[in-house]
């Protein structure tokens, strides 16, 4: 597939105005081969007006036609081969082992997502048949989910494929019956060409109306704003910085008609280390620990940036341990050279905070854009007295901190922000402990893990990507897993329609196999 540098209106190529280009974070220079044309206000309207366009059409297709156009899309990127494979480890520094696992889940999710329309019970159909004789009369109400319409969605930078143009909430908004505007991550223009690519024809070969899918593009924050200030945008899914999910939420707010942001922002997924776990098994955690904390140089939501556990001899030798490995830690090349300098801000400001000990740094980078990993410890009491420390500081930094009491433990947990996981390592004998901590992580968290690492987010029905506030802007969905289809639903309730009008779902036993919830009890037609 050869790349144009044009990005797609409804199913159109485009590019005229100022180009950019890529950037090879491993070589520390821009990608010359191409430039990548930026999409003007006219562009984000037209993309706009066609998803609104296509916005019923697609909506009422038949869900086999839905589901058939997401498992085209995951065969369209299948057939682009190794071009996108390389073309993304040249934009993205990340080992081509690590993109060929991230497309086989790109695909792997936009087939669940074919399965999960098909199989229907997202509608969540509900009938109360009348009672003409009831005082007052009791109406027919029926009820079903509708798509919200046009969703802006914003890639992440870290996952080029799993979390981009054809990522989790492209997948789980056109699943959900969604035309969608994607904002094209800056950080990889020539991969998000060449997936959209693969969309466009995918919605021409299965029939979808043209203004299903639009892709715009360029640097500088004004094409985001305008995508989401956009009266047609009806959501947004967002994957990034906290300042820049925090400014779409406030453009969103600001609109006459609010809408939602579904922002995936920032965690630090504290670590708990038990004290019999400590005890007994203190050098294999803190390897695992360390792996995780280092895979994919540290740019994973769901990265380890916080352990806590008590002070004592068990802490001091995981430390030790710890700080060991870290020492030998090679560095990697990071995402791009704006998270580098950021984590070196991060990292260093960590360093030069005087309650923060350094305990290890990893090898010297030799690399332009290498993020040498850091490991910190900190007293429970400083770390509650600075909320700073807090922060996410995206990439290989971890802070332990050290807890005279479990007090001081819970403590630590109540003065959390809201995060994406919470890990437990516990023994048997850890079991108490566990249990009294529970209700305060479930309060923190969306997902709680036992001797497991929190980085590698299984795909599925019953995972929970997201969490309160700011780890994600609405704690009440997920970005990752069938759920997340619900984030661009809402209710209609039609009452006393003639059976002529009502959607074939809503009809007497129109249900096929959906579950319905018939006159108060749940039925299967
Ligand atoms: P980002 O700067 O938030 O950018 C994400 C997307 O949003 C880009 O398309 C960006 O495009 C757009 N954007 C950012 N700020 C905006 C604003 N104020 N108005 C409109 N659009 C805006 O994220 P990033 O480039 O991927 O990484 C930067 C930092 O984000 C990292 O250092 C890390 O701290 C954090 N991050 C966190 C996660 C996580 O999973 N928690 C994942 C990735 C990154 P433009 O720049 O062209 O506007």
């Amino acid at each position: 597939m050869t790349l144009t540098g044009q990005y797609f209106i409804a199913g159109e190529r485009r590019g005229h105005g100022e180009i950019f280009h890529a950037y090879d974070p491993a070589r520390g220079a821009s990608i010359t081969d191409i430039g990548f044309f930026s999409s003007d206000e006219r562009d984000i309207a037209d993309a706009c007006a066609a998803a609104e366009d296509a916005a019923v059409s697609y909506a009422d297709l038949p869900l086999e036609r839905r589901a058939a156009f997401l498992e085209a899309i995951a065969s369209e990127i299948e057939g682009l081969g190794d071009a996108l494979l390389s073309r993304a480890a040249a934009e993205s520094g990340l080992p081509l082992a690590r993109l060929t696992g991230e497309r086989g889940r790109t695909c792997g999710q936009l087939r669940l997502f074919a399965a999960e329309v098909r199989d229907g019970q997202w509608l969540k159909l509900r009938i109360d048949h009348a009672d003409p004789a009831r005082t007052p009369p009791k109406p027919d109400l029926r009820l079903r989910m509708i798509p919200l319409g046009p969703v802006a969605v914003f890639g992440a930078s870290n996952f080029p494929l799993a979390f981009s143009t054809a990522g989790g909430d492209t997948a789980s908004a056109l699943a959900a019956g969604c035309p969608v505007v994607v904002k094209g991550h800056p950080a990889h223009p020539g991969t998000a060409e060449l997936v959209a690519g693969a969309i466009t024809r995918a919605a021409a070969a299965t029939g979808m109306p043209a203004g299903v899918f639009s892709m715009v593009t360029g640097t500088g924050n004004a094409i985001g704003a305008a995508l989401v200030a956009d009266p047609r945008i009806q959501a947004v899914g967002f994957t990034g910085s906290r300042s820049g999910g925090e400014a779409l939420m406030k453009i969103a707010a600001a609109r006459p008609q609010p809408i939602p942001v579904y922002a995936e922002m920032s965690a630090i997924n504290p670590v708990i280390l038990l004290p019999h776990a400590l005890a007994s098994r203190g050098k294999a955690l803190a390897a695992g620990y360390v792996g995780s904390l280092t895979l994919g140089s540290g740019q994973f939501c769901t990265n380890p940036g916080l352990a806590l556990a008590l002070e004592g001899a068990a802490l001091d030798a995981f430390l030790t341990e710890a700080g060991a490995l870290v020492e030998a830690q090679v560095p990697q090349t990071m995402l791009t050279a704006g998270i580098h300098s950021a984590y070196e801000k991060g990292s260093a400001a960590l360093a030069a905070t005087p309650e923060v000990q350094t305990i290890a740094r990893g090898v010297h980078p030799t690399g332009p854009h290498e993020g040498r990993t850091a490991l910190f410890s900190v007293a429970a009491k400083d770390w509650l007295a600075k909320v700073e420390l807090q922060h996410e500081v995206f990439g290989t930094s971890s802070i332990v901190v050290r807890c005279a009491d479990r007090h001081e433990l819970l403590a630590v947990l109540r003065g959390l922000e809201g995060q994406l996981t919470a890990t437990l390592h516990m023994d048997e004998a850890d079991t108490d402990v566990a249990r009294a901590l529970l209700p305060v992580l479930e309060r923190k968290v969306g997902r709680i893990l036992a001797n497991g690492w929190p980085t590698g987010v299984e795909v599925g029905h019953a995972i929970n990507h997201g969490g309160p506030y700011p780890a994600t802007s609405d704690g009440r969905t997920t970005s990752v897993g069938t759920l997340a289809i619900d984030r661009f639903l809402r209710p209609v309730a039609y009452q006393d329609l003639p059976e002529a009008l009502l959607p074939e779902a809503l009809r007497e036993g129109g249900q096929g196999g959906v579950i319905a919830r018939i006159d108060g009890a749940w039925r299967l037609a």
